[in-house]
Formats: structure tokens, sequence, C-alpha cells
């Protein structure tokens, strides 16, 4: 059996604040970083996880990540393995720690990052990618791997047993589905608010040519440059002069469509305003952007602002416009007051914000017992190789839908990652299939060395003025 030998963490940024990548009314300044650590054992068997951050304090967080993971140092695998909800209760309850919480900041994401580590480490032990690894579970084996503290007014461990159970019988089904046809996603990288009119329009043109019919623009900085921009996408999504050749325009009144407000191709257009907004702003603002036909408005005002978000929500559905939130939702319990009080259309819940898969699971769960649909955040550095797995997860397993869901892709920093995510001729993801690659987030050795803050040699370059 092998044991939790030791760890290794690193501080690894991006200088994508040089092209505008990532840019929005909130965060215009961004490195996209990760705060990495690799879990070592006595044996070849190793854990990768990391949590996602857009610069600076990305120190901060591996520091918190060695306080973390030393916790873990000397444990047995299997036995960490054999109850992965026992395991995150521990990792959540170090009794000095949890005062610089609990469960929400810095050592939170810390925790995501390291609870990550253990599923990916559980998922290359059984040679099996997670979301396999999870899938597979038995309905108790499931339910048990979830973090339960602090949610049973909102759902109880046997609820959410009778519903996987119902789930069961049909997840081979959902499993050969969704490979055969990939999973449904979205592009946010044609409608960052850094980029010029001429390149939103070409990357919108070439997003539709790639299959894809759902499009987000960052918006919040100013209404009439937001209308503007979200007039020229419209204008190409909702011409089927741009779309592929062999696809057809869809059907805006469809199940998989209706009330999101499509267009006569079948396009679906979100904005995000990334927090910019109190309360009656949002609500002003977004009134002003009706002719534009969004879906939903993401992020309209503070993330912990649950009755905030549901008076948006209120005041916004007569214009048949939704809300959406839950990048910066910090735990479970900030998830749970949100469908309790009816504040979201849609929930988008973070890879490594909230503290890893385990946690990840009990938002699932709630969000099928309260029929909101999850359409995870991701776009960030090792985001999208992450989600993948946990939308597959939704499917295949927990709400048995994915038809209205769209998952998040933006299309850069890939190729740092050892088994990158990919798309579809489709527009849709692809399903993670290599036995080795448990939670697709090992980064390249390579890609470490040459992004480690501050000495890595594209930093040591930058700052003799030799690369940028
Ligand atoms: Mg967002």
């Amino acid at each position: 059996m092998a044991k939790i030998t030791g760890f290794e963490t690193h501080d690894v940024r991006f200088p994508t604040s040089l092209s505008g990548d990532g840019t929005d009314a909130m965060n215009t300044d961004c490195d996209y970083s990760s705060a990495y650590v690799t879990l070592l054992t006595d044996s070849d068997l190793v854990g990768h996880g990391m949590t996602f951050t857009i610069g600076r304090g990305n120190d901060i967080v591996c520091a918190a990540i060695k306080e973390v993971a030393s916790r873990l140092v000397g444990k047995e695998t299997e036995t960490l393995f054999a109850d992965m909800g026992e395991t995150w209760n521990f990792m959540m309850s170090d009794p000095q720690l949890r005062w610089i919480g609990p469960e929400k900041g810095v050592i939170h994401i810390a925790s995501g990052a390291v609870n990550n580590a253990v599923w990916d480490m559980y998922a290359r032990s059984r040679k099996k990618p997670l979301w396999k690894l999870v899938v597979d579970f038995t309905p108790e084996e499931l339910v048990k791997s979830a973090a339960w503290r602090y949610i049973s007014d909102a759902i109880t461990k046997e609820e959410a047993l009778v519903m996987v159970k119902e789930k069961a019988s049909t997840k081979q089904d959902r499993e050969a589905k969704v490979q055969e046809l990939g999973y449904p996603a979205y592009v946010t990288s044609a409608g960052w608010l850094g980029y010029s009119d001429e390149k939103v329009a070409r990357l919108t043109k070439e997003a539709v040519q790639a299959g894809f019919n759902h499009f987000k623009m960052k918006v919040g900085a100013n209404q009439a440059n937001d209308l503007r921009r979200g007039k020229i996408i419209r204008s190409i999504i909702d011409d089927p002069q741009y779309l592929p050749t062999d696809a057809p325009p869809r059907d805006p009144n469809s199940d998989d469509l209706k009330g999101k407000n499509a267009g006569p191709t079948g396009a679906v257009l979100m904005i995000d305003a990334n927090q910019v907004w109190d309360v009656p702003q949002a609500i002003d603002y977004v009134k002003g952007l009706t002719e534009i036909k969004p879906w939903f408005i993401e992020e309209p005002t503070a993330p912990d602002d649950i009755l905030g978000h549901a008076a948006v929500r209120m005041a916004l559905k007569p214009y048949g416009i939704g809300v959406a939130t839950g990048e910066h939702a910090h735990n479970r319990m900030v998830f749970k007051q949100l469908l309790q009080a009816e504040a979201i259309d849609v929930c988008q819940i973070d890879s490594c914000r909230l503290a890893g898969v385990s946690e990840v699971i009990s938002v699932l769960l709630m969000a099928a017992k309260f029929g909101v649909p999850v359409c995870p955040h991701a776009g960030g550095v090792g985001l999208c190789e992450y989600v993948i797995h946990l939308s597959l997860i939704d499917y295949i397993v927990i709400s048995g839908t994915m038809e209205r869901n769209v998952l998040e892709f933006v299309d850069h920093l890939h190729e740092h990652f050892v088994t990158p995510c990919s798309i579809n001729s489709r527009g849709r993801y692809n399903v993670p299939s290599n036995p080795d690659e448990g939670y697709s987030i090992e980064m390249h050795k390579s890609s470490i060395a040459e992004y480690e803050w501050p000495n890595g040699s594209y930093w040591v370059g930058a700052r003799e003025g030799k690369v940028l």
C-alpha cells in the first residue's frame, strides 16, 4: 500500500496580460496563474492538482497549499480513497488553519488544489480518468464521497441516494451517448472586453464555423459599447450564411433552446458582468441590453450577495433574462442559499474555488434536486481540463441531462497540459479517455520550468528585456 511521503508546489504564471486575454469589467490585467501541487508517495503513484488565480497572490496560495498538503504526509493512500467524504472532512478541519477560513478565501482554494490532487491520485491508481472513476461508483459510494456538513436543510444523504439510484440503471446509455456526441460547450474568448470590434467579429465568425452555438460576451464597463459589441455578435450568430455547411440552423423553440432567447439560427448569447454593479444598477443596466437578447446575466453583483441575486433575477424575469453565478461562490453553503432563495437560473460551479471534487459533488446533487442546470465556469488556465470531468459526472450519474447545459470553453493555454481537453467538430468537448490522465491537470515540466514565478526562464528573460 502506498503512503504519501511529501509534495511539491509551483507558482506558475502565464503573461496573459500582454494580449488582453481574460479581460472583463472587473479583471483588467490578468496573468493567468496556477498554484500547482503534486502529492508524492513511496511508490510511482502521484497526484496532481492546482487552483487558479490571476497573478499576484499566487505565492500566497502556494504557501497555504503547503500547510494543507502537509497534513496528508504519512497517510495511507487506500485509507484516504476508501472514504473520500471523510478525507475531505479531515482536510477542512485543521483546528488552527480553520480560523483563516473557514471554508473560504485563500485557505479554501488551496484546499481545493490539494483535494483535487488526492482525487487525481485516486483515479490514476485505478487507471481511469477521474470522471470514469466517479461514474463507476455505486450510488452509495458516490454519496459517501461528497461533502455533507451544513447542507442537510437543502438535501439529505438519503434524498441524494434516492436520486442517484434513480439514474443508475440508465447511466450506461448516457455514457455511450456523450462518448459519441461530446458534451455541449460555449465560447467566451470572442467577447473579452480588451478586444477590438474587428477582433470580436473575426473570433465570433471563427467560433460559429467551429460548430459553437452558445456565445458569451463580457459587459459592464460601458453600456453603449456593450450594446454595439452585442449587436456585432448577434449580427453574425443570427445570420445563417456564417454557419458551417454541414450544420443546419437549430429550432429556437425546441426543448433544448426554449427560454434561452435563441435567435433565428438557434444561437444563444450570454453576458457576464464579473460583479461590477450594485443591485439596482445591475437591473437598470441589463434592461438596457434587452435588444441583444441575452439568455442570462452572469455575476451581476457581489458574489456573496444571495438576496441581491434573487432581486436581480426577479426584476429581469419579465424581460426574459435569467441570472447565472457561481465562479466566485466560495463554498457549498453559498450555492445552497442561491438555490433556496431562487436566485439563479444557472449554477456555475468552479472546480477549484470550491474545495475540490468532493464539495463539487455536493453542489451537483443540490442543483439537481432544485432543478437548476449546472454550467461550470472555465476558461482560466487548467479549468477547462478540470470541468469536463465534472460535467460528465453531472450528466451520467447525477442530473441525467446535458441537453440544455453548456460548458465554458476558452481556447488558450491548453498546450501546457500533458492531456489537454479538446473540442470536436460540433463545438462540443471530447470525453477524456486516457487511463493514466487522472483529473487531466498534469502540467508539462517544461511549462513549469519556463513560467514558474519568479525564476522561470520566461520571467527571468522578461526582466532582462529579452522576451515580451
Ligand atoms: Mg464569468
